[in-house]
């Protein structure tokens, strides 16, 4: 089992790189916005607690996301069992360290932390022009702002954490798709 999580700031290429990880890894790929932006699209309760936080540019409440992702895990307990990109969770410390015990309970562990590192005025142009097309209410330059700030100041301690940990991979996530993914390659291979 090998479990990774795909960490960077909003436009960083986290989608765009699981598409490439679950070809070649054969893992299970749970996104949390993709869960969250599926409840709002069926119109559950939590789609419509979830609408209002996304739209704001702020992060869903840890403990409801906590219970969110162990709900995904439980019912994906087959599926799983070759290992799962995390993508889009952890966004907090508080998140990493329920990670941490809730992987620790099904008796396996992350295995590694890929870091999409990208400068700022690239974040913003990419998510401006994925909100040409994605139809995401989180995609207008207000609140693509609003989201980066809540990178700096909640996420991105995330990187410490995982440093500390021994289990952080820098990439820089800027050039091609397949180059970047053949840096991401090179560092998953190593930890196999
Ligand atoms: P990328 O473009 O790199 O795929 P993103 O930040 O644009 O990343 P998502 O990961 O899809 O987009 O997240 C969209 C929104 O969903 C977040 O801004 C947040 O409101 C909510 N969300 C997703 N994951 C979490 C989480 N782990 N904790 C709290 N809120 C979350
Ligand atoms: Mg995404």
């Amino acid at each position: 089992m090998f479990n990774l999580v795909i960490f960077g700031a909003p436009g960083s290429g986290k989608g765009t790189q699981s598409e490439n990880l679950i070809q070649n890894y054969g893992l299970y790929h749970i996104s949390t916005g993709d869960v969250l932006r599926d409840h709002i699209k069926r119109g559950t309760e939590l789609g419509k607690i979830a609408d209002a936080f996304i739209s704001d540019g702020k992060l869903i409440p840890d403990d409801l996301m906590i219970n969110i992702l162990a709900d995904v895990l439980d019912k994906n307990a087959d599926a799983t069992r070759n290992g799962v990109i995390f993508d889009g969770f952890p966004r907090t410390i508080e998140q990493a360290k329920a990670l941490k015990t809730m992987l620790a309970e099904r008796g396996t562990q992350v295995n590694a932390v890929i870091g999409l590192e990208v400068a700022e005025e690239e974040l913003i142009d990419r998510l401006i022009k994925r909100g040409k097309d994605s139809g995401r209410s989180d995609d207008n330059l207000e609140t693509i702002k609003k989201r980066l700030d809540v990178y700096h100041n909640q996420t991105s301690p995330l990187r410490d954490f995982y440093i500390a940990e021994g289990l952080y991979e820098a990439i820089h996530g800027s050039g091609t798709v397949e180059g970047i993914f053949a840096d991401i390659r090179t560092a998953i291979d190593a930890r196999r």
